[in-house]
Order: C-alpha cells, then structure tokens, then sequence
C-alpha cells in the first residue's frame, strides 16, 4: 500500500537534518522550501507577484528577488504576513498538489517536508505526519547560529509559527531532536522499521 508522510517542524527543529538522511536512504522527499525558492526565482510563478507587490525595492542588481530583505519586509508586519499567507500559500499549495500527484505514480513511501504543515492545513494530505521536535531554547539557540541572526530576529522569526508544543499534539509520530543528530537519526531508523514512537506519550 502506498503511504505518503508529512514531515514537520519549526524553523531549524531538524527538518533538513532528517529529510538528508530520507534522501540518503534512496527515498524521495518533496521539500517545500527548495520549491517556494524556485518559485522566486526570476520567471517562477512568485517572481512578479512579489515585485508587484514590494516594488522593485526588493530586487538586487542582477534582478533576482533579495530573500533577506523579503523575510524581513513579511516577518516584521502582520498585515503583510497575511498578504503573504494568502496570495503566496494558495499558488505553493496548487504547485506542492502537483508535485505530490507525480510521485504517487511512481513512489510506495515517499515525504513532504512542509513547515508550515499544519498551519496551512495540508495534514490531510497525509497518511502519517512525522514532527521533528525541539524545545523553545534548543530551537532559537540553533537558529541564532545557523542562520547568523539576533535573537530578536530570531524570535520574529518563531512567532509566525505555531509553537512547537501545539504540533505536537497534531502529529501521528513525535521525533524528539534536543539531543545529538545520533539519537534523532536512530528515531527515523526506528520508525522507518515500523517502531512505534507514540506522539503524545
Ligand atoms: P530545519 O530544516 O528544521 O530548519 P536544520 O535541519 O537545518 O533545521 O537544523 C537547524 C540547525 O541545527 C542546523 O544548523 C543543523 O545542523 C543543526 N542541528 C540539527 N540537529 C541537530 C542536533 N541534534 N544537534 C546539534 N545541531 C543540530
């Protein structure tokens, strides 16, 4: 039987970190983000909307959108938050559908790495959701690091998601990553295996 799962997370809980060792393994994995960056490249579907929207303030010398200052200009404004959610959700939704429907032609188990999963309500998509889980304080700490950011932006950057705390009692499976990459990767084994790691236990 084909099974189609969902992973899940906040921004840096380890998606990437479990969605490289998926694709290692010789599976496929769907990565919304990698998507959403192609979209924005120029002559992507989002390309025009957004330059529309922004002005050609956004764009840098050789006409690509600059994504840092996007961020900043939707994270640090609720209203455009929402523009964002709507006019850039539906069209990533319409594009991720399709991507979904290639694969099950060809693929018995294959992921989607969607962030914003059950914020934008894609949990229906899936046979089973699979949350990669850290605490607040392990979350904004990794983040600082990886992407080189204030803690105040980092915080910005947290609040446009729903807490990690809330998922987890969306998910089917939890995958608990406050410890090292060992241990997270021997839960994804675990449940690859058919292990059962309950979500709300
Ligand atoms: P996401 O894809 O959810 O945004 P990443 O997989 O990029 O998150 O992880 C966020 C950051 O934390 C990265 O720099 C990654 O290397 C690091 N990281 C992930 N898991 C661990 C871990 N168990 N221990 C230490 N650092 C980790």
């Amino acid at each position: 039987m084909r099974k189609i799962i969902g992973i899940t997370g906040g921004i840096a809980s380890g998606k990437s970190t479990v969605t490289e060792f998926l694709r290692q393994k010789g599976f496929q994995v769907v990565d919304a983000d990698a998507l959403v960056h192609q979209l924005q490249k120029n002559g992507g579907r989002l390309y025009q909307i957004l330059v529309e929207h922004f002005g050609e303030k956004v764009l840098l010398e050789n006409d690509e959108l600059n994504r840092p200052l996007l961020a900043s200009l939707i994270f640090s404004n609720s209203e455009e938050r929402e523009w964002s959610k709507q006019t850039q959700g539906q069209i990533i939704r319409e594009e991720l559908w399709d991507l979904r429907g290639k694969l099950a032609q060809t693929e018995d188990l294959f992921f989607m790495d969607i962030p914003l999963l059950f914020e934008q309500d894609y949990a229906s998509w899936f046979d089973e959701t699979w949350l990669v889980y850290v605490s607040r304080d392990t979350q904004l700490d990794r983040l600082v690091k990886r992407d080189c950011l204030t803690i105040e932006a980092a915080k910005a950057r947290l609040s446009s998601q729903w807490p990690l705390e809330e998922k987890k009692k969306l998910a089917t499976f939890v995958i608990d990553n406050n410890g090292s990459r060992e241990q997270l990767l021997s839960q994804v084994v675990k449940l690859l295996e058919g292990g059962a790691i309950h979500a709300r236990a």
